[in-house]
């Protein structure tokens, strides 16, 4: 590459239009760890704005028919952040607070993700604004539908491939798959990973986030001189995959102590069995009252004396009011985007390691990967070959990660940034722009 003049625009945020500066949301999280990582990208930075704004947004309205014959209105969402690696990838959210600004950050933490680990994608996200537990069955399925046909026309098994996030799960993968196959006259189990195991899904993808937590956590805890036995774990979010890294990290002996979920924050000091709590849970709607566990404010989770920290719910968690709360050695992000970038910084002086998102809990993207792999194959491996090759996988990213956080003595979220950031901006440079 021939030398370059710094664009303007990494001096300046050179926000889009439809962006109100004063909301940025997530978007202003991912803006700003993008540009800590800018200095340490040379003359790749030259390409630094093509990550600043998405390459294509699609907003779409949804209506449906309720099951009292009237008509609601739902936005829906589908925002390719970049595809310079691949096709587009990335979950499908149902939640209340879906917004743009949301989806936009969390798309673009895919792309990141995907390049962090090395997985031949780009980085998509949709989302409806929606909250599902104010639907029926029949109408979740019905909106479902519709926003897929909405979106129809930019997804598919090598343009951008949905699947799970919060409060969507294999059946709403299985509409998904089955509206764009209806649509384009063809079963294309490869549209969607997440799917029932039936319907061309993977195993264990159900639980491939949690596992991918646990291993990331383990290589983590090692570095920082934590043994696993008996260590506190505290969660939040106790869903795909809060649930699932509780459940693991309690299998191999550490001892969960907290775990909050929408419907509450219970604590013990002697350890929580987590499938127990998820039983409780199945059955009584909520985790508060689960027999032996003592009932928290919410914001106390953050206080509970703990050596393992996993949010593993929303974005924008851990702030400058809630870091200095927190007395974990390692923080493993099980959700996107759960820290700001001062409450990064709060840590970092704290010397608590902090296992960035994009590494954290890149196991369901490998997953749904080996998903995607085997449907466009026909051809499905056994669980152990698709958990070994997990494990290798996340080993291997965490290592080379941490080998890049050593050398420019960075933070893991900036190494993988720097990683990332590489990887998609040299596939930029060597596409070019069109035309
Ligand atoms: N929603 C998950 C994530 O944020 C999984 C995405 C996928 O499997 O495509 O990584």
């Amino acid at each position: 590459m021939t030398a370059v003049t710094l664009n303007p625009g990494i001096q300046n945020r050179n926000l889009p239009s439809y962006l109100d500066p004063q909301h940025l949301g997530p978007w202003a999280t991912y803006l700003e760890q993008v540009e800590r990582v800018t200095p340490y990208l040379g003359q790749l930075a030259y390409w630094i704005d093509s990550l600043k704004r998405p390459q294509r947004i699609l907003i779409v309205d949804c209506p449906i028919r309720l099951d009292d014959g009237s008509v609601a209105h739902f936005e829906g969402y589908r925002v390719q952040h970049n595809t310079s690696r691949g096709p587009g990838k990335g979950g499908v959210r149902f939640h209340q607070n879906v917004n743009l600004s949301e989806v936009m950050a969390l798309s673009a933490w895919m792309t990141i993700k995907h390049a962090a680990v090395n997985l031949p994608y780009g980085g998509a996200k949709g989302g409806i604004r929606v909250d599902p537990r104010t639907l029926s069955i029949t109408e979740l399925e019905r909106l479902t539908r519709r926003y897929t046909s909405e979106i129809g026309f930019i997804i598919g098994p090598d343009k951008d491939i949905p699947a799970p996030d919060v409060n969507t799960n294999p059946q709403v993968m299985a509409w998904m798959m089955d509206t764009y196959s209806m649509n384009t006259g063809r079963t294309a189990t490869g549209v969607v990973t997440g799917k029932p195991v039936n319907l061309g899904g993977s195993l264990g993808r159900a639980d491939a986030t949690g596992r991918g937590v646990f291993v990331a956590a383990t290589e983590a805890m090692k570095q920082v001189g934590v043994p696993l036995e008996g260590a506190r774990v505290a969660v939040q979010g106790f869903g795909n995959v809060g649930g699932a890294a509780a459940r693991i990290f309690h299998d191999h002996g550490a001892k969960v102590v907290a775990i909050q979920d929408v419907t509450g924050t219970i604590f013990s000091s002697a350890g929580i069995d987590p499938k127990a709590a998820l039983e409780f849970l199945r059955r009584t709607g909520k985790i508060v009252g689960f027999p032996g566990t003592e009932t928290l404010e919410p914001h106390e989770l953050w206080t509970v004396e703990c050596e393992v920290l996993i949010p593993a719910a929303l974005e924008g968690v851990i702030t400058e009011k809630t870091a200095p709360l927190i007395t974990a050695r390692v923080v493993v992000e099980g959700a996107n985007g759960p820290t700001t970038p001062a409450a990064d910084d709060i840590l970092l002086e704290k010397g608590v390691l902090v296992v960035p998102d994009v590494l954290a809990n890149a196991g369901g993207v490998t997953v749904s990967y080996f998903e995607w792999v085997q449907d466009f194959s026909s051809f499905f491996w056994t669980e152990d070959e698709i958990n070994a090759r997990l494990d290798r996988i996340m080993k291997e990213a965490f290592s080379s990660l941490w080998e890049v956080s050593q050398r420019h003595k960075v933070s893991l979220r900036t190494a993988a940034y720097i990683v990332a950031c590489t990887r998609v901006l040299e596939a930029h440079a060597l596409r070019g722009i069109y035309p």
